[in-house]
């Protein structure tokens, strides 16, 4: 098992070395090796690119990336291919990663996060899988034009081919089949033919999973269903730029971005595991930022890039169980609650191992 350490700008160093301190773990019995690379602005500082060629290479050399974060804020005035976050488009692009898993989970130690009540968040677990190399962000033609009457428009084109929607509905029916066979198609076949042919695609699709039940939702009713009765999901799957919405909607009923992780999936299992958080400049170097959703990351690599379940498994009952001791950092901390630093919560996953 052979992984690329991305652990980029501002917090990205603290969550990432927790990370790899919980897959060291002798408790877990792995054999891995780990390779660095530099990404975002900490590459761009040392190579003058926020992806150099020397860190793709490392990542097509190895079979799962754990990234931690890019962006800073210094860099913000550079022109918009050497900035920071342009490593991530980059990373995506070159290395085919078109399936995006967003897991939602509420923890009951953590159910008052939410700005929903407790009973419609409670037990929570969803997966949004987004479509995330085609669609409105990447069709072409695209652009800003004067009209002939003079008026100035702009237009973007949504476009999705059949075998890119066949690949992703694959890549979902597998992963409903792994949880509780039942998966949500987002889409708005009502109004948008694009979205009409990926209806009877992912249909299409369905036939060869009949174990999986199958539903669809228009994405204004899911938006609105997300709000109203969440635990009606268990994985849903959708588009670029729906499943960019939903994802952030939904990743907001847990109440806490430092927990929740994600993966991007290239059709060979390779992928990008990160947290769904930013640098967050603003804590870094302190020692306060809050090192779960780094650490659930690498466990969903153990799951879908080196098919561990049993680890994986071990990893998130080790959270849950840090959870349950009452073990916070500042984020995930209540009121008169002494929160840990990133390390001391690295500890304590590594103790409860
Ligand atoms: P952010 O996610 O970095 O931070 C938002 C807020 O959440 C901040 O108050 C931060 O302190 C807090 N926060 C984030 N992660 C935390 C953690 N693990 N523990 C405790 N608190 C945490 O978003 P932002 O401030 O909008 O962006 C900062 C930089 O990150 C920008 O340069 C942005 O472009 C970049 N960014 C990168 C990614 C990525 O690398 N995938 C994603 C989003 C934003």
């Amino acid at each position: 098992m052979n992984i690329c350490v991305m652990a980029g700008d501002g917090i990205g160093p603290e969550i990432v070395e927790q990370a790899v301190r919980v897959l060291r773990a002798p408790a877990l019995g792995l054999t891995l090796s780990f390779t660095e690379a530099l990404v975002g602005g900490a590459a761009y500082r040392a190579h003058g690119h926020p992806l150099p060629e020397s860190t793709l290479s490392a990542a097509q050399a190895s079979d799962a990336i754990l990234f931690g974060a890019v962006g800073d804020f210094s860099l913000d005035t550079l022109p918009r291919e050497l900035r920071p976050e342009q490593a991530i488009l980059g990373l995506r692009k070159a290395l085919n990663l078109f399936a995006n898993f967003r897991p939602a989970m509420v923890y009951p130690e953590l159910v008052d996060a939410s700005s929903l009540k407790p009973e419609i968040v409670a037990g929570l677990d969803i997966l949004i899988i987004r479509e995330l190399t085609g669609d409105i962000y990447f069709g072409q033609p695209r652009g800003i034009r004067v009209r002939d009457d003079g008026v100035r428009e702009g237009f973007d084109t949504m476009r999705y081919s059949e075998p890119e929607i066949e690949r992703v509905a694959h890549v979902a029916f597998k992963a409903a089949k792994r949880r509780n066979n039942r998966l949500c198609s987002v889409d708005k076949a009502n109004v948008l033919d694009t979205m009409q042919l990926w209806r009877e695609v992912v249909i299409s699709v369905s036939k060869q999973y009949p174990e999986v039940a199958l539903s669809h939702q228009y994405v204004d009713n899911a938006a609105m269903q997300l709000l109203k009765n969440p635990k009606q999901f268990d994985v849903i799957v959708t588009g670029n730029m729906f499943g960019d919405i939903l994802s952030d909607e939904a990743s907001m009923l847990t109440g806490s971005i430092g927990m929740l992780p994600s993966a991007s999936l290239n059709e060979h299992g390779f992928g990008l595991y990160e947290p769904i958080h930013g640098s967050a400049p603003d804590i870094a170097g302190k020692n306060i930022a809050n090192p779960l959703a780094t650490i659930l990351s690498a466990a969903m690599m153990l799951r879908y890039t080196f098919a561990n379940a049993a680890a994986a498994d071990r990893i998130e009952a080790a959270v849950q169980m840090v959870l349950r001791q009452g073990v916070r950092t500042g984020d995930i901390a209540g009121p008169g609650v002494t929160a840990v630093g990133t390390r001391q919560m690295g500890d304590a996953v590594l103790a409860a191992l």
